[in-house]
């Protein structure tokens, strides 16, 4: 329970800028909910927390003592639709408060500094001083207590916040960039194919970032494929979900049908083949949960797989619109997102994917739809697809 006591003068709190929401408007309200619904849950494993918004800032305040704030911290890092966040420092309403607050929870980074200036904001019209008062007496004391700062208000290094609020008044610096994007809900729902490779983690997240909710799907070839390989695509989600929120994981046992496959298809068009049966499962799966369309990793041009003529191929059987974010990126750019994400380091890991099990020697760069729905007219496949869908294994992932 929260304790009134404890709030007023919680030592820390987080405030949170939001991003693109402030210029949608009429959705704003919407956005901000959303957003601060994330938080709470994504705040969960750090402690109790009270969070409100007002004016484009979410607050984030510690209720008692035992609270995490590192880790709380950490959690709004990747919380998407917050343009910049800081840690503040809650102290009483006066002037003598607020500078000292300033001198001693800013003194690292009043230290390091060149330059400064100090900024003030007054939600509470009944405090005595104006804010450029309050700006002119905290900064005059700063200078005085730490010589070597010069006052640059065009470009300083360091901007002192001080926010007059009604409980109390709030000591902060610059804000960092946070995680950007749309808060997730708020771009509808999709299906996400994760293999364990780097450029599916990455498409993953950079859909979840434009506020799309994601149901994962994993297509498994038990023997082949190995546990572990199963394992790494769940550690792979697991790192996802505090950017994504809470994940179901479809495995799909995809066995069968590659060695149906591997009988029946022609060799060079097996990958393409295999990758359409991939989408039909997705897509089936995709309107049984409610998502209205498909992600996957292909980067135009990565393998014989990703060319246009394969990717028309493949997008053929599907009604339902895919999601490519990684298409037109290079490898580099995609490993540097997956580092920053956190993906890399486990899918480097080297288990092997159902895809690079059955490589062909030879795969066709340009398949043409016609040859590729001929040779599936030999295949026996309805039953094997509708097992398959049949016998998926879920597995829930929570914050
Ligand atoms: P990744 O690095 O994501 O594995 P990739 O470059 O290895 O991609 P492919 O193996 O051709 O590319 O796969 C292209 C896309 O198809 C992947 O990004 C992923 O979205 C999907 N995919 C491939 N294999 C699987 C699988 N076993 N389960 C789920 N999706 C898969
Ligand atoms: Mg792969």
């Amino acid at each position: 329970m929260s304790n009134p006591e404890y709030t007023t003068m919680a030592q820390e709190i987080i405030l949170l800028k939001l991003g693109e929401l402030v210029l949608k408007g009429l959705n704003r309200r919407g956005f901000e909910d959303r957003l601060m619904g994330n938080a709470k849950k994504s705040l969960r494993p750090f402690g109790s927390f009270r969070i409100y918004s007002k004016q484009s800032t979410t607050y984030v305040e510690p209720q008692d003592e035992s609270c995490d704030m590192d880790g709380a911290y950490g959690a709004m890092c990747k919380l998407f639709g917050v343009a910049g966040l800081s840690r503040a420092k809650a102290c009483e309403k006066t002037a003598e408060a607020m500078l000292d607050t300033a001198k001693t929870y800013l003194h690292t980074t009043l230290m390091e500094a060149k330059s400064f200036k100090v900024e003030s904001k007054r939600a509470d019209k009944s405090f005595p001083m104006s804010s450029i008062q309050l700006s002119q007496f905290v900064g005059g004391e700063l200078h005085d207590a730490f010589p070597h700062l010069k006052v640059d208000v065009r470009n300083p290094e360091v901007t002192v916040h001080l926010e007059v609020r009604d409980h109390a008044a709030y000591v902060h610096a610059d804000p960092t960039p946070g995680a950007g994007g749309l808060p997730v809900g708020m771009g509808g729902r999709a299906i996400s194919l994760l293999s364990g490779g780097i450029d599916s983690p990455v498409a993953s997240w950079m859909m979840a970032k434009r506020g799309v909710t994601l149901e994962m799907i994993h297509f498994f070839s038990y023997p082949y494929t190995s546990p572990e390989a199963k394992e790494k695509v769940l550690d792979l989600a697991r790192i996802l979900v505090p950017w994504c929120g809470k994940l179901t994981v479809h495995i799909v046992p995809f066995t069968a049908i590659q060695e149906t496959l591997m009988r029946g298809a022609p060799e060079d068009l097996f990958t393409v083949l295999m990758r359409r049966y991939m989408m039909r499962i997705a897509e089936g799966v995709a309107h049984r949960t409610g998502c209205r369309g498909i992600v996957t990793g292909e980067s135009l041009g990565q393998v014989a797989s990703q060319t246009m003529e394969a990717m028309m191929c493949t997008g053929a059987v599907c009604t339902l619109p895919i999601l490519r974010p990684v298409v037109g990126m290079d490898k580099e750019e995609i490993v540097r997102l997956a580092r920053r994400i956190g993906t890399f380091e486990t899918s480097i890991l080297p288990y092997e994917d159902c895809c690079t099990v059955f490589t062909p020697r030879h795969p066709r760069t340009k398949p043409t739809l016609e040859e590729v729905i001929a040779a599936e007219a030999s295949l026996d496949m309805d039953e094997l697809v509708r097992a398959a869908i049949a016998d998926i294994e879920r597995v829930n992932l929570n914050p």
